[in-house]
């Protein structure tokens, strides 16, 4: 099977662009939020299943997934939350994987928000965390999405804290400088898993 890396980091820490650098070299990624969208996407046995469960009302009058509606029923039955995550996360992992498995590039960079916190860190032969500090989280944040400075730090407070996340990360690449750094540091991890997955029995 394919060697996998799974890219992490908190709100706004840059890991699309990192992503991105990445798929410069011609690295296949899989990104976690877009299989996400695609499990309960019109037609989908995922949002066929969420439909049984909790009634037409769940649907926008576009027939889409109304998330927001979702969100606020989770949010005050727990239970309703563990079932809703029963379903969707085998499906994500199954779909995530078999999109790695149809990868051509030498290595395949998974792109996943709460790697370490959603255990995914168990799919991956390896972790990279993209640190920044909160400072930097929010200025980026607020620049880039029409947020408050409160909004993204409450964010930051329901993720994994940086330290745990560096603790236990197996590269780190650090975002505080300028893109031109960023790519250096792209291009040195890119040559170590080349190596790495080089040696890594298929
Ligand atoms: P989220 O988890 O919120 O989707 P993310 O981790 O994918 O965020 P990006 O969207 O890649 O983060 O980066 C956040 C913002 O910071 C973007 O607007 C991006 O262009 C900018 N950014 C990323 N790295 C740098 C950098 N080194 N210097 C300046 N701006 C940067």
């Amino acid at each position: 099977s394919k060697f996998i890396v799974g890219l992490t980091g908190g709100i706004g820490s840059g890991k699309t662009t990192v992503a991105n650098l990445f798929a410069a070299e011609g690295i296949t990624l899989v990104d976690a939020d877009i299989v996400a969208r695609d499990v309960v996407a019109q037609g989908s046995k995922g949002l066929e299943a969420i439909i049984s469960h909790f009634g037409i009302e769940m649907l926008t009058s576009e027939g889409e997934l109304d998330r927001a509606k979702l969100r606020q029923r989770i949010f005050s039955h727990p239970e309703e939350r563990e079932w809703l995550n029963q379903l969707l996360h085998p499906m994500i992992r199954q779909e995530m994987l078999a999109q790695v498995e149809k990868a051509t590039s030498a290595y395949v960079i998974m792109v996943v928000p709460l790697l370490f916190e959603n255990g995914l860190d168990r799919l991956v032969n390896r972790t990279l965390v993209v640190d920044i500090s909160p400072e930097l989280q929010i200025s980026r944040t607020t620049k880039r999405d029409n947020v408050d400075a409160s909004q993204v730090n409450n964010i930051i407070n329901s993720q994994l804290s940086r330290s745990e996340k560096l603790a236990r990360a197996d590269d780190i690449i650090d975002n505080h400088g300028e893109i031109s750094t960023l790519k250096r540091e792209v291009l040195a991890l890119h040559q170590r898993y080349l190596q790495l997955s080089g040696t890594h029995d298929a």
